[in-house]
């Protein structure tokens, strides 16, 4: 077990902290997003998704929700505080086939962050001009050809 990972449960919440959340279960992928979506949805260069088993994840607070399709053609909720606004996690409306029903957590959101390292960088094709992707990291100029390089390539790293 990696070294730097915190012990369960983890905290996180909102920037107002009207909205609290708790994950029970160790996460599958930690990655970032470097879509023009993910800029637009954080307001900065990209996004830091970390997907966690619904069933891990238990949530209280004023939250609000924006829906928009995605290219997939499944619909994504997109779930924020509805105080602050501060954007806390997407589920995608038809479970993945494969993986069950997962959240995709805004991993800034958690209360102790400062651990967090994507182990992929996807959709690096329209990446801001300063941002480095670190060498050695998994990454791909747009959608991955399989979920499952990014969860390979937490368990990679997560053992080391
Ligand atoms: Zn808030
Ligand atoms: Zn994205």
């Amino acid at each position: 077990m990696n070294q730097q990972l915190p012990p369960l449960p983890w905290h996180g919440g909102c920037q107002c902290g009207a909205v609290r959340y708790k994950i029970s279960a160790m996460p599958l992928t930690l990655y970032a997003c470097h879509c023009t979506q993910c800029q637009k949805q954080s307001a900065s260069a990209h996004g830091l998704s970390m997907w966690v088993e619904k069933s891990a994840f238990a949530i209280t607070g004023p939250l609000k929700t924006w829906s928009r399709k995605a290219d997939s053609g499944n619909t994504l909720h997109c779930h924020f505080c509805g105080n602050c606004g501060s954007r806390l996690w997407h589920e995608a409306e038809e479970p993945d086939a494969d993986l069950g029903a997962v959240i995709s957590l805004k991993a800034g959101s958690l209360d102790i962050a400062g651990w967090l390292v994507p182990v992929a960088h996807i959709w690096t094709g329209s990446k801001q001009a300063g941002t480095i992707i670190p060498e050695g990291r998994f990454y791909c100029e747009g959608e991955p050809p399989d979920d499952q390089l990014l969860l390979d390539a937490w368990r990679k790293w997560q053992s080391s």
